[in-house]
C-alpha cells in the first residue's frame, strides 16, 4: 500500500534530502495511519518561510516489511557507490525478519545503470572448439561429480543437475551470458527474461533472450533461475507468485541474492558494497525469504551460503570514498589481505553469515 505525505515545500519542489527527514520523525514516532503530514523544515523552507506550497508526494515508505509483514521497521540513510552518485536512499530494515527494503523507488532508475553496468555489456562467444571441450567438461562433471571439472559459471548445478533436455528460465538474465555458458555445455532449451535488453535476441533454436518478463511467457519450465536479480525487483510475493506459475510440477527454483543476514551488514551499515542503493530494492533475510516462498507454494530444499572476498574488499573501498572499480584492488589491498579476505568469506559462508547466498526451492509434484 502506498501512503500518503503531504509535504510542504517552500519552492514548491520536492528533493529527496527534504524527503529523508521524514526517516528522521520514523525513528521517534512510529507513525501508524495511513495519511500524514509532515513538515519540512530543510534550508530552502528557513528562507522560504511565508511561501509554503503543499504538494502531494506518493511514497512507500510507510509499507509493511514486503517478506513477513511486520510495520516495526528502523531507518538506514545510504547513497549510490558502485559510480559516486550520491545522493540519499532510504532502506527499511525489518526488526522481526531482518530484510530491508527500499522506500522508495525513484521514478526513473535507467540513470543508475550506466553502460559498464555489467549486466549490459556484449556476449562473449565461444569458438566451435571451446564449444565442444564445454561439452564435454559439462558431461564430465554429471558423470564423475568432481571439483576439477566443475564449470567455473555455476557450482550450483551440482546440486540440481538438470537434464540436457530440461527447459531453464533465467530471469533479470542481461545479455544472457550465464544462458550462452548452458547453450556451449550442451543444454537445449534456455530462454532468458529481461524486459531492459535493447532487443530480443535468438541465439540459436535452443537459446532465445527475450525481451519481456517470464509472466508474459506461456512456456512452462523444469528450472527458473534468478542469479542477483531478486533484489533488482520490487516485490518479492509478485515474482515468487509468476515463478510458481511457470514452474511444472516438481519444478525447481533457484535465487542466488544478497541477505540481511550478513555479518558485513551488521558491522558496516550503509557501507555494505552489496546494499547498492539505489539498484537494489530489496534484500531478504533468509528468514524472511523461506517465509514468503513458503507463502507463494515453494517448499525450501537448501540454503548454500556463497559468499566471496568482494564483500569485503568492495566495503572496503566505500569507506574510503572510492567508486567500485577492480582497478583499485591491486592499488589498496596486498594479496596477503585478499587471501585473509577469501579465508574469512569461507568462515562467514560456514557459519552462515555471508553477505550472499542460493536458495534452492521445489513445487511440489
Ligand atoms: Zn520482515
Amino acid at each position: 500500500m502506498t501512503n500518503l505525505f503531504l509535504i510542504f515545500l517552500g519552492n514548491g519542489n520536492f528533493s529527496r534530502a527534504q524527503l529523508d527527514l521524514s526517516t528522521i520523525f520514523r525513528q521517534f514516532f512510529p507513525f501508524n495511519h495511513k495519511s500524514i503530514i509532515f513538515y519540512s523544515f530543510g534550508l530552502e523552507l528557513a528562507l522560504n518561510l511565508f511561501y509554503f506550497t503543499p504538494m502531494k508526494v506518493s511514497v512507500d515508505s510507510m509499507d509493511k516489511c514486503k517478506f513477513c509483514g511486520s510495520s516495526n521497521q528502523k531507518v538506514h540513510v545510504a547513497e549510490e557507490r558502485m559510480f559516486g552518485q550520491g545522493g540519499k536512499f532510504t532502506y527499511l530494515e525489518c526488526l522481526s525478519c531482518g530484510s530491508l527494503q527500499l522506500a522508495t523507488i525513484p521514478s526513473d532508475l535507467s540513470s543508475y545503470y550506466s553502460n559498464g553496468y555489467y549486466s549490459l555489456v556484449d556476449l562473449t562467444y565461444s569458438s566451435f572448439f571451446r564449444r565442444i571441450l564445454k561439452r564435454v567438461r559439462m558431461k564430465s562433471f554429471y558423470k564423475f561429480e568432481s571439483k576439477f571439472f566443475e564449470p567455473s559459471f555455476g557450482y550450483w548445478l551440482k546440486k540440481i543437475k538438470p537434464k540436457f533436455s530440461d527447459r531453464i528460465a533465467d530471469i533479470g538474465c542481461g545479455n544472457g551470458q550465464l544462458l550462452y555458458e548452458f547453450f556451449a555445455s550442451g543444454f537445449q532449451d534456455l530462454h532468458g527474461f529481461d524486459p531492459f535488453i535493447e532487443e530480443e535476441n535468438r541465439i540459436s533454436p535452443s537459446l532465445t533472450i527475450w525481451k519481456k518478463r517470464i509472466e508474459e511467457s506461456d512456456l512452462k519450465f523444469d528450472l527458473i533461475m534468478m542469479h542477483h536479480s531478486f533484489e533488482h525487483m520490487p516485490d518479492p510475493f509478485d515474482i515468487l507468485k509468476a515463478c510458481f506459475e511457470k514452474l511444472k510440477p516438481g519444478g525447481r527454483l533457484l535465487i542466488r541474492t544478497p541477505v540481511s543476514d550478513a555479518q558485513i551488514w551488521k558491522d558496516e551499515g550503509v557501507f555494505w558494497v552489496q546494499l547498492d542503493a539505489p539498484r537494489h530494492l530489496m534484500i531478504p533475510s533468509t528468514k524472511g525469504m523461506v517465509a514468503i516462498a513458503k507463502k507463494a507454494g515453494f517448499i525450501l530444499d537448501e540454503i548454500e551460503f556463497d559468499s566471496s572476498e568482494f564483500q569485503f574488499w568492495g566495503t572496503e573501498l566505500y569507506k574510503k570514498g572510492l567508486a567500485l572499480d577492480p582497478k583499485l584492488i591491486g592499488k589498496n589491498f596486498a594479496k596477503e589481505e585478499i587471501d585473509a579476505f577469501k579465508e574469512k568469506a569461507l568462515q562467514y559462508n560456514q557459519e552462515g553469515k555471508g553477505d550472499q547466498v542460493c536458495f534452492y526451492f521445489r513445487k511440489q509434484d
